[in-house]
């Protein structure tokens, strides 16, 4: 269940089950807010819908599902204007009248849908995998088309996804804790609450569902990856003390579990320098990326974006580290101009990873020349006092 508030109070229920309504399980502190909501917080008229509805989780979903729809249709209706769903082919949709989004990179008429319809889709695959027994990594790939676009392989990002999170949320909610798509649902629910900048919703969806995988006995990988999504939902709250402890426990339990070569312990790596830097740990980031540069090399290549992105931090630190000497800061444009280099010839001069690093070695240049002309005054001064000494 991602609902863990008291429905009247708004006290966090945690792991507890509190009081529920008994015809419509929504969920209480106790029996005091229960009389209460009835009484006064209009449950008394809305008890029988949520029942039909079948329950107060699934009234949620499908209440949230709705203005989550309407919020990314406006969010696209610029961009919509004159379109038609690829899918069903109409403007308006024949039966729940929802506008259409733009939600991938796709050209033409392929790039336009109702939310509805690309969530029709993915629920058909995923049943027909299911159905058909087609195994653990088919379930995935289907899966997939909850998030990303079959078209032009681009995964949906901010309002749409939000829509879809809780489109696919409403479809899988009702199954056992354990299964496999109900967990998958909550997972994408989460990152698309976190893309559409609902923090609050989405740290209380992810919070639910690291509990819910730690009651179960989840395999650790998968508690790795929830608590990643989380770190990643702290630091766009702006809690970077949070973000930097998860990061630190997501790349210690990668290591333990995997190894230093691992890929998901190269991630998690940067993930955690990237934290510190937030923090101006500069000295822990300089030491844990001198020591995973190496072997990120090693293992991916030169070449590869995660030893590109771990050398752009590399040089961040002494950028903007105060106490950094002058070698070090050589050190930082040296590398700048290496990895820059590379990333124009691998990815082209446009890519984010690329303009970041021309942008970071600008910056890098400018801090060294500023630092020289501090020194080069003194050493003159230093030099016209003693000239004897020269
Ligand atoms: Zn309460
Ligand atoms: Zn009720
Ligand atoms: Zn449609
Ligand atoms: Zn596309």
């Amino acid at each position: 269940m991602i609902l863990t508030q008291c429905a009247f109070c708004a006290a966090d229920l945690g792991l507890s089950l509190g009081k529920k309504c008994g015809r419509c399980s929504t969920r209480y502190c106790g029996a005091a807010c229960q009389v209460q909501h009835w009484k006064e917080g209009g449950h008394d008229t809305l008890c029988k819908k949520i029942k039909k509805a079948g329950g107060a989780e699934q009234y949620n979903a499908n209440e949230k599902y709705s203005e989550a729809v309407s919020i990314a249709a406006k969010a696209c209706a610029e961009d919509t204007k004159g379109q038609t769903c690829y899918i069903c082919t109409q403007a308006l949709h024949w039966k729940t009248k929802e506008g259409l989004v733009r939600m991938c990179a796709c050209r033409g008429t392929a790039g336009f849908a109702h939310v509805s319809c690309l969530a029709e889709q993915a629920k058909i695959l995923v049943a027909e995998a299911e159905e058909n027994n087609l195994g653990y990594k088919v379930l995935t790939e289907r899966f997939a088309r909850w998030r990303t676009c079959s078209l032009c392989e681009q995964r949906y990002h901010g309002v749409v996804l939000c829509a879809l999170g809780w489109a696919c949320w409403k479809t899988y909610l009702g199954r056992p804790e354990s299964d496999r798509a109900r967990r998958l649902a909550m997972t994408l629910l989460g990152i698309g609450l976190s893309s559409a900048g609902q923090h609050a919703d989405a740290l209380s969806v992810q919070e639910a569902e690291l509990a819910t995988l730690r009651r179960l006995g989840a395999r650790e990988a998968s508690i790795l990856v929830v608590e990643a999504n989380l770190a990643v939902t702290h630091e766009r709250f702006g809690r970077d003390e949070q973000a930097l402890q998860m990061k630190r426990d997501v790349y210690s339990g990668w290591l333990k579990l995997k190894g230093e070569e691992d890929y998901n312990t190269l991630i998690a790596a940067n993930n955690y320098a990237n934290a510190l830097l937030n923090l101006k740990c500069f000295e822990e980031a300089e030491a844990l990326l001198r020591k995973t540069i190496p072997v990120a090399r090693g293992v991916l290549g030169a070449e590869h974006l995660i030893t590109l992105m771990m050398r752009l931090l590399y040089a961040r630190t002494f950028r903007e580290d105060p106490a950094a000497t002058l070698d070090d800061l050589r050190e930082a444009v040296t590398t700048l101009v290496d990895a820059e280099r590379i990333a124009r010839r691998v990815f082209g001069g446009a890519h984010p990873l690329a303009v970041d690093l021309e942008d970071s070695l600008r910056q890098a240049r400018a801090v060294l020349r500023a630092r020289e002309g501090d020194v080069e005054p003194l050493r003159a001064a230093v030099e016209a006092m003693a000239p004897g000494d020269a």
